[in-house]
Parts: C-alpha cells; structure tokens; sequence
C-alpha cells in the first residue's frame, strides 16, 4: 500500500463522513438515470442481435437504427444521431456547426470564449483552413458577467438578423467559472427565444450527461451534442460522439458528417455496436462513482486549504471538478500525483507539452483504458495563471480517492503542503 501521512489521511476520512448527504443525493440521480435508460432499452426491445457489427455501407443496420432511437429517447430529444464516426467531442460539435450554419450566417456564443479546440474550428476569416469563417459564418461571443451569468443586455446588442445560432457551454471547461445547470440552460433557452425565435440554440453537452435528471433537450434546446468518451460511453465506448435534438437538424448534421442525401443510412458499426449500448447503460452508475469523487475531491482540497469549483456541497451539472493553487509547481505536483495513481501508465510522468488545438503548453494525467477517456480519471491543466488544476472522471469511486491522496502526498513530498 502507498504510504500516505497521517494528517493527509484524517483529512479524507474528515472529508468522507462529511460529504454523505451529497452522496446519498447522487445515489437518486444515479437511480432515476439508470431506469430511464433501461427503460428506453426496454421500449426498442434491444436485443443480442443488435450488438452485431456491421461492414461496407451497412444499409439497413438495426443495431445503429435502434442506437439513435434509444438516444433520443433518453435524452429527451425528437432524433440522434450516434456514431463511431465522430473522432472526438471537438468533431461531433464541429459537424453539428458546419450541418446547420450556411456562409452569411452568424454564430453567437452566450457563455463566453468556448472550450480551447473549438477556436480553430471557428477560425479566422481567410485562414485557408476550412474553418467557419473562412467559410464565411461569421462568429461573436458574449463574455459572462462578473458573476459568471448571461449578459443579456449585450446579447440583445450582439444579436443580429444574420444570428442562425445560439452556442451555449454546459461545463465550465478550462474556465474558472460555474457551470450552467440544465435548469439554467432552459432559462436561457426562453430568453433566446424571445429575442430571436428563430435562431438554433445549441449546447455543447460535453461532461453533462446523467449528471443531473434531466437534458438539454428536454429544456427547449434544439440541439446538442457530446463524445462518447466522455460522459454516455460509460468508460466501455471506445470512440465516438452523439448529436440530438430536432429531428430536421440532426439530419442536417448527418448530411454533413456523410454526405448530402445520404445522412444517417450508411456508416459500418464495425465491432462497436455493443461497447456503444453497454456504455449507456453503464453511463448513470459510472457517471455517478466520478461525481463522487469529485465531490470527495472537493472536500478534500478545500480542507487541505485550496480553492475548489464547485465546492464540494454545491450543485453539480457536470464532471469537471477545478482547483486553485498558488503556482505552477503545485500544479504539476498535482497531476503527477493523479498519474502515479492510475492502473494504466503509472510509471509515466506527464510533463507539459503544445497540445495540438490548444494556445497555452497543457499538462495531462491520463492513465487510462481508452486513449484520453475523461469519464476516466484524468487530470489537465493548462500552464497559465492562474494556475487552476481540472480533474474529472473515475470509472470506480476508490480510484478517484486513491489519485486524490496520491496528489496530496505528491505536493508533501515536495514541500508544497
Ligand atoms: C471535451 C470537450 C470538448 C471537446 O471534446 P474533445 O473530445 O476533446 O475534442 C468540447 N467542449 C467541452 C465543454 C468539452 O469538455
């Protein structure tokens, strides 16, 4: 067993008996999650035969039709469309952007400058790159208040004829902000509406899902969209992204992630038609360990004198849990300290690097099963004051509390606690 310090130890225990009423809150999240997908399974009667992949155009693939079904169902929404296809949460958003926006048209971000890979797919007029704007889609955002809300006053300003879409960010990615809860989100979605009711509210849903009861969709929101090695693959999907909401623009956006007039019909499941089923219905129970420990994680740090978001007792409505520390060195001790506590890659010591798509050199702790699989534990931190550590995931509670200690320890060793 590692060796832990006494003090470092008492703090979890401190931490874990208080954060028992937080947890039992989850546990009927996870209860009310896991029914309604089983219950979604049950209506399409999901059968060992829909497992099986399949080749070439795959034509007339059930296993895929009844996917999207299932989906759709879960997440409240009128059509999905869930795909191998989709490389990474960064392309599933991608196409959901390029599906409905048309050159001339406006994108308007409510929450602020969107996560870090989403820039260059944005773009700059003329960059060569195929971007939306040198598509000529041309892009504006609203920063958030000084409380970290909507500034309606300035989208009003913002908002032109020109407005197709409305972007807005669940989870707080890489920003020292709150994250917006489903609630929130359907809030902001009957403003919109009032303002431009013909403008496509979409959300990027990354880290959200089965975080809380409800989804997006169910609030109003048009269309959504997230990775499956995120949140909904349940640690099991090993690639893949989904796109929900009305069913005309989830067309739109198979139009664009195959091509025009043929959409969702063809796409090859290959061998990942059961990963992408067994991950759903992992998804509330796996979704509900990480959230846990990220509750734990919070209570933990907040003892051992840092600052957390959300704190530990607060809300949540996705995976991210943020902490602040005083340097760089606190930092890196950190996300050293997760990565000596995977099953995976223990042995490697993450150092920062210029990650592809993003500005600042980042640091990342992955020791995980899928390649950069979040609904695992990982932690990454972006070397910029001021110096905010996320950490998010955890296929089982225990390991969460494990890289925890171990980060701890990791600082102790080195004099910075
Ligand atoms: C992860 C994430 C993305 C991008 O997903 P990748 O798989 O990293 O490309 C976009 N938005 C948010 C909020 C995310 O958390």
């Amino acid at each position: 067993m590692a060796g832990f310090a006494e003090d470092i130890l008492q703090a979890a225990e401190a931490a874990e008996a208080e954060i028992q009423e937080a947890v039992r809150a989850l546990d009927r999240i996870v209860d009310l999650n896991q029914w309604k997908v089983i219950e979604a399974f049950q209506k399409h009667q999901v059968s060992d035969f829909h497992f099986a992949g399949s080749t070439g155009y795959a034509y007339n693939d059930r296993g895929r039709e009844v996917l999207d079904l299932v989906y759709a169902d879960v997440f409240g929404a009128e059509a999905a469309l869930v795909r191998p296809h989709f490389a990474s949460g960064t392309h599933t958003i991608s196409t959901a952007l390029f599906g409905v926006l048309r050159p001339g048209d406006e994108l308007l971000y409510i929450t602020g400058r969107p996560y870090d890979t989403l820039h260059k797919v944005i773009g700059k007029p003329g960059d060569g790159t195929g971007s939306l704007a040198d598509f000529g889609i041309a892009y504006r955002e609203t920063a958030l208040t000084e409380e970290g809300e909507i500034d309606w006053e300035e989208v009003a300003r913002t908002l032109t004829p020109r407005t197709k879409m409305i972007g807005i960010q669940r989870s707080r990615g890489y920003d020292w902000r709150s994250s917006f809860t489903v609630k929130q989100i359907g809030e902001m979605t009957a403003k919109v509406k009032e303002l431009a009711p013909d403008a496509v509210v979409f959300v990027d849903n990354c880290y959200g899902e089965f975080t809380e009861e409800m989804e997006p969709a169910q609030v109003g929101v048009d269309l959504m969209a997230g990775s499956l090695i995120k949140n909904p693959g349940g640690g099991i999907a090993e690639t893949g992204g989904y796109i929900c909401g009305r069913r005309d623009l989830v067309e739109l956006a198979a139009y664009r992630l195959t091509a025009p007039g043929i959409g969702g019909e063809v796409g090859a499941m290959l061998g990942t038609t059961r990963g992408l089923y067994q991950g759903l219905f992992m998804a509330p129970h796996t979704v509900g360990q990480a959230l846990k420990g990220s509750v734990f994680a919070a209570a933990v740090f907040e003892r051992c004198g840092f600052r957390t978001k959300p704190a530990w007792q607060e809300q949540r409505t996705d995976l991210i849990q943020a902490i602040s520390f005083d340097g760089p060195e606190h930092l890196i001790a950190f996300v050293q300290g997760i990565q000596r506590a995977a099953a995976v890659d223990s042995h490697a010591v993450p150092e920062p690097w210029d990650m592809p798509g993003y500005e600042h050199p980042v640091i990342m702790a992955a020791g995980t099963f899928i390649q950069g699989g979040s609904l695992e534990l990982s932690a990454d931190a972006p070397i910029r004051a001021p110096y905010i550590g996320y950490m998010q995931g955890g296929l089982t509670y225990s390991h969460v509390k494990y890289g925890v200690l171990m980060a701890l320890q990791s600082m102790r060793n080195r004099k910075l606690l």
